[in-house]
């Protein structure tokens, strides 16, 4: 397999496309918003040029990776892909849609991944002719620097696709790990409920948001705070990754805290809007 067409070019669909055009994939970038893909171009510039001053990667080899990359504004763009990875916004329906799309755009043969941080791989495959070929595979932020991958298995997805997947992953450099399919899958299931008990901590004012993460980092090890993470991952994000775990699991403990919902209501996002638990210029 040598082309990857990536559907998304935000926050983690620019790390993916640098990975894989980095690795010596063929990538095409897609997404509906065009100025997306441009600062998803030029965000990857930026981080391969760091990779340069840290000696971990040439000019001429960060020139050939950024020659591999194309963009594209529509789903047909992938249409000749062997492999699709969808990093679009974090809703069902936006995913749903663009799965039934993509079934019917890349050939029979094409592998379909998400990289969904909590929605379900089952019912995304459920919205294809190919459930056997359809799969998770959930990326850390940032991409380009975090080791692991973890390839997350649907009812339907087949032993040859997942090791197909693992197999690739572990060729990109990344670690894959094997995980069923349920709500959050393993990393968000227990991550989610500590950033959510870290905003609970600031609404009750046991105490503000440097002195929550100081805990976290220098009495647990944590190398960043749960509310600095939170404004790099995204309030958005977090809010509906913790909405599937409530939905899906059923427990109140999973209830997102209210602080949080106002945070996002008024659009302080976190790194991304300039403003979260803290200012970002
Ligand atoms: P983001 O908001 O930064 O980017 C999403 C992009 O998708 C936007 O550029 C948007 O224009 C585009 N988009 C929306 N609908 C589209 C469509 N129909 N076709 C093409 N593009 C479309 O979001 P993100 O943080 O990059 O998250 C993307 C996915 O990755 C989500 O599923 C999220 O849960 C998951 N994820 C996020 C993180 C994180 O730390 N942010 C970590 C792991 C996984």
């Amino acid at each position: 397999m040598t082309r990857v067409a990536v559907i998304g070019a935000g926050t983690m669909g620019n790390g993916i496309a640098h990975v894989f055009a980095q690795g010596g994939w063929d990538v095409t970038l897609v997404d509906v918003v065009e100025a997306q893909v441009e600062k998803a171009l030029a965000t990857i510039r930026k981080n391969m040029d760091r990779q340069i001053k840290k000696g971990s990667l040439t000019e001429a080899d960060r020139d050939a990776a950024l020659s591999r990359i194309a963009a594209a504004s529509a789903l047909d763009a992938a249409a000749g892909a062997e492999l699709v990875i969808e990093a679009a916004s974090e809703q069902a329906k936006i995913k749903f849609a663009i799965f039934e799309e993509l079934d019917r755009v890349t050939p029979q043969t094409a592998i379909l991944a998400s990289n969904t941080s909590s929605i379900s791989i089952t019912e995304i495959a459920a919205r294809t002719s190919r459930p056997d070929k359809v799969i998770g595979m959930h990326f850390m932020n940032p991409v380009p620097m975090m080791q692991l991958v973890e390839v997350i298995r649907g009812l339907g997805t087949s032993d040859e696709t997942m090791k197909v997947v693992v197999d690739l992953a572990t060729a990109l450099g990344k670690t894959p790990v094997e995980v069923n399919d349920y709500p959050g899958f393993v990393a968000n299931r227990i991550l989610l409920p500590m950033i959510n008990e870290a905003v609970y901590c600031v609404m009750e004012d046991v105490a503000a948001p440097e002195a929550v993460d100081t805990v976290m980092k220098l009495g647990m090890n944590h190398p960043m705070g749960p509310l600095a993470l939170a404004d790099l991952i995204g309030l958005d994000v977090c809010l509906s990754i913790l909405e599937v775990l409530h939905a899906g699991l059923g427990d109140p403990k999973y209830r997102p805290c209210p602080l949080l919902r106002k945070m996002v209501a008024a659009g302080r996002l976190g790194r991304k809007t300039g403003h979260g638990f803290y200012e970002y210029h």
